[in-house]
């Protein structure tokens, strides 16, 4: 007899498991506690679904282990997801850089086509039902919601993480793999907005710009990325701050000195930006420090900058001393901020941490310490990259934990 499935959590690897295991002749129900499955999906990448990464590898995952992902990823090769894909009914569009979306640019588009899978393949699909604790008795397990207790032979843990809880992620699966014997790695918001100890930064809330922004750690250079930034009245936000947020994140949890360094100005190294501020000084020599250097950076920092290096931005350029030159080019390419924290769960895209990887089997992403527990996707201790990585992993972990599962 096929075994009967319970997949708690209709998310990203929940719904790939479920149909995998499916077409396989398993009987499958899932368990999801919103009104309605996939609603990150829905949500991700500003509604297009960056769906996945044609060129994701371990090292674009960061973990306790990451190389723990690898497996999954060879057994989901691209052209296999797009075969995928064309089974489901959805076609994709492959940008050069490797993110893919819905070739309709929607992400409900991709919810749809998995949706309609699910219930193709005959997966007992039960929305609004929470579930309460994972029980082992036996061989089988049972699953507590309300007031019900439901008997079956494998269970999939794809509860993801705690990122967004306004789209009804939880902390569960965490809690019911620690039930079940597990161990889990403190978790901590990744692809997050950062909070700046500064009293500058509120004041250019708004301010919108490309930089490049190194990140250190206890003073040492930990990752350097180029992206638009963008100032808020909490800290920093824009894409480079994303790229970078996960080790900052992560330094923050283990209660080490981060700091930002930004470089307004990255197209110039230092000494063409030198020059280059020498040419405007002799071009406009009674224009004021304010107009020529916001025609260089984005004005609302102009008054900033002048004020953290205590020249007067009314002051015309010609009377400026080699001394307060040096200082503004050093501010203009090297503006050190303090980070005390992150945005929180509720703004992150994901979370680090999660069930320890040391426990399951990454070639059948069963427990190594309950026979028939199952996970897959962000619950474990595997986070990605911004670019589709994180849906990738979900795909592939949960096509293996499917297929495995439905084995007899
Ligand atoms: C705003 C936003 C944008 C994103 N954009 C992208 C992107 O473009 N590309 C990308 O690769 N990644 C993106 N991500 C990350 C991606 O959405 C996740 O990595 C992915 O959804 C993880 O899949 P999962 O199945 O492990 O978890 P989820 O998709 O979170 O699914 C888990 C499911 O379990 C349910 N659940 C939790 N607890 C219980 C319980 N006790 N009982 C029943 N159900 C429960 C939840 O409601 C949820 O439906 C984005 C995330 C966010 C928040």
């Amino acid at each position: 007899m096929s075994p009967k499935i319970a997949i708690v959590g209709g998310g990203a690897a929940g719904l790939m498991a479920a149909i995998c295991a499916a077409r396989s002749g398993s009987d499958v129900t899932i368990y999801e506690h919103n009104s309605s499955v996939g609603k990150k999906i829905l949500a991700s990448g500003n509604g297009r679904c960056n769906i996945i990464n044609t060129t994701a590898t371990a090292d674009d995952y960061f973990g306790t282990d990451p190389h723990f992902a690898t497996y999954a990823l060879e057994q989901l090769p691209f052209a296999d997801f797009i075969d995928f894909c064309h089974s489901i009914g959805l076609l994709l569009d492959i940008k050069d850089d490797g993110r893919c979306y819905p070739f309709s640019n929607e992400a409900k588009a991709v919810l749809n086509a998995l949706s309609s899978a699910v219930k193709n393949a005959g997966v007992k699909i039960l929305i609004d039902t929470k579930v309460t604790k994972i029980e082992k008795t036996g061989d089988l397990f049972l699953i507590h919601e309300d007031h019900n207790k439901t008997k079956f032979d494998k269970v999939l843990i794809a509860t993801g993480s705690q990122a967004a809880p306004q789209l009804g992620a939880t902390d569960d699966g965490y809690r019911f793999a620690a039930s079940l014997g597990h161990t889990f790695t403190p978790t901590y918001p990744s692809l997050v907005q950062l909070h700046l100890n500064s009293k500058i930064h509120p004041k250019m809330a708004g301010v919108k710009t490309f930089a490049e922004v190194t990140l250190y750690v206890n003073n040492k250079e930990i990752e350097k990325v180029q992206g638009d930034i963008l100032f808020a009245s909490y800290g920093i936000s824009g894409l480079a701050i994303l790229d970078i947020s996960q080790k900052a994140s992560l330094a923050l949890l283990n209660q080490q000195k981060v700091t930002l360094s930004i470089n307004l100005l990255p197209r110039f190294n230092t000494q063409q930006l030198r020059d280059l501020l020498h040419q405007l000084i002799a071009a406009v020599p009674n224009h004021t420090v304010e107009t020529v250097l916001g025609g260089l950076v984005p004005a609302k920092t102009v008054a900033h900058l002048c004020e953290a290096v205590l020249i007067n931005p009314s002051k015309i350029v010609s009377s400026l001393t080699p001394k307060e030159i040096s200082k503004l080019l050093e501010l203009i390419t090297n503006w050190k901020f303090e980070v005390i924290g992150t945005h929180g769960f509720k703004h992150a895209e994901v979370s680090g941490g999660g069930v320890a990887t040391a426990d399951v089997d990454n070639t059948t992403m069963e427990s190594k310490l309950v026979n028939g527990l199952y996970f897959a996707g962000e619950v474990l201790d595997i986070v990605g990259r911004r670019g589709g990585y994180n849906f990738n992993f979900a795909w592939a972990s949960g096509m293996i934990a499917g297929r495995q599962m439905a084995k007899k």
